[in-house]
């Protein structure tokens, strides 16, 4: 085992502490006084130069190395959800609607841990880590204010590393699940609205009905993933709110429609807003209603860097052993804010995984029952640090 892999082992147990502090205190979306405070907190302690407010309350820890040479950033995430825990774990939330069930805290004690260790070696590191810690993203998103606000700057980030905690798929705790390419979808959103008019429910043909249009609009929605996107190249539109009407024998006149629309391709994702647009016009002008679109942009298709990843990947096969490195067969349509990041520098994001069935830690992502496995904690810190160690050697 790696110098860097023993030490990650021997700060397991504040890594513990950590994440349960953080756990019990979690704070939502871009407002992370607490948690950011803590970061910049124990980054001060460790030597590291600390710049928070980055783009809101993101924060930014640069690690000098003892020789010059160029820096790679090490990325964590620091917010919570509105879900109430319902663990009864005895650090569960000290906050009722507010829960760390996304395994933010332990990303966040993982970059921690990582700029201890690096910290206490920084003499021979033949470079700079910079750990960026940012806010909200699980909405509206910290990475893109943190990367507006100079936080790739000063000195300019040359590659990038994140990570993900949960229960990826059925794989083992301490696994690490890599790829090459698009990893993850771009997440934008679409309202919608059917403006009809309002009667009278025993009179239709006197009214134009916004539930019986919008009704028709979300099923022919349904078709431009199967009727106008090539079959072979995956795609998402979930139409997850509607709100029409007020009374049961009353014809509403507005139908309010709200989705999210999923690529994993740039170029299909720029095909998408048309697409969308010339649907709902088509089906409410057919039905004599009038209809709007409001197209929110989220985040891109996170895509790492195929050399980056491949050279991760031999990383982490020597750090944890060859049979805990698996590459993912398949993307995830789910979304990440880290696509930001990836889009100005190359780098990989990869998952680590903490489910474990043995210890009844088994529930997905957003789980008022998420939970992680701390004994994969120092892994976390292992893959970070020697990945962050040898890539800046490597460019010696
Ligand atoms: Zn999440
Ligand atoms: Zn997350």
């Amino acid at each position: 085992m790696s110098f860097l892999a023993e030490e990650a082992r021997r700060v397991q147990s504040r890594l513990v502490q950590w994440r349960r502090h953080l756990h019990q205190n979690p704070e939502i979306g871009t407002e992370v006084p607490q948690t950011a405070a803590f970061v910049a907190g124990r980054l001060r302690e460790m030597g590291l130069a600390v710049r928070d407010g980055v783009g809101g309350l993101g924060v930014v820890g640069l690690l000098e190395g003892g020789h010059t040479g160029p820096t790679l950033a090490i990325r964590a995430d620091m917010d919570a959800l509105k879900v109430t825990e319902e663990t009864g774990l005895p650090f569960a939330s000290k906050h009722p609607g507010r829960m760390h069930a996304c395994g933010h805290d332990g990303h966040t004690a993982i970059a921690l841990g990582t700029a201890e260790i690096l910290a206490s070696h920084r003499e021979q590191l033949q470079g700079n880590v910079k750990f960026i810690f940012q806010p909200a993203e699980e909405g509206p998103g910290g990475a893109k204010p943190m990367i507006q606000d100079g936080a790739l700057l000063n000195p300019k980030v040359d590659a990038v590393i994140g990570l993900h905690l949960g229960v990826i798929w059925d794989l083992p705790p301490g696994t690490v699940g890599v790829r090459s390419g698009p990893m993850m979808a771009s997440t934008d959103r679409v309202e919608i609205t059917i403006k009809g008019k309002g009667g009278h429910g025993a009179m239709p043909h006197q009214t134009v009905d916004a539930v019986a249009i919008g009704a028709q609009v979300v099923t022919a929605l349904q078709t431009i993933v199967s009727r106008r996107v090539d079959p072979l190249e995956p795609a998402v539109v979930t139409i997850g709110s509607f709100h029409a009407g007020t009374a049961f024998n009353v014809i509403a006149d507005t139908a309010v429609m709200q989705g999210t629309v999923r690529c994993l391709r740039e170029s299909l994702r720029q095909r998408m807003p048309e697409h969308i647009e010339r649907m709902v016009q088509g089906v409410a002008t057919g039905m004599g209603a009038e209809a709007s679109l409001n197209y929110r942009p989220g985040h891109p298709v996170l895509e790492n860097d195929p050399e980056f990843t491949a050279f991760f990947a031999g990383v982490a096969k020597e750090v944890l052993g060859e049979g805990k490195v698996v590459t993912l067969s398949q993307p995830t349509m789910g979304g990440e804010d880290m696509s930001y990041f990836l889009n100005e520098v190359p780098g990989t994001y990869f998952f680590l995984a903490s489910g474990n069935p043995a210890k009844g830690i088994v529930y997905p992502h957003h789980h008022p029952r998420f939970d992680i496995d701390e004994d994969v904690l120092w892994m976390g810190v292992a893959l970070f640090a020697e990945a962050a160690w040898r890539w800046l050697d490597n460019q010696a």
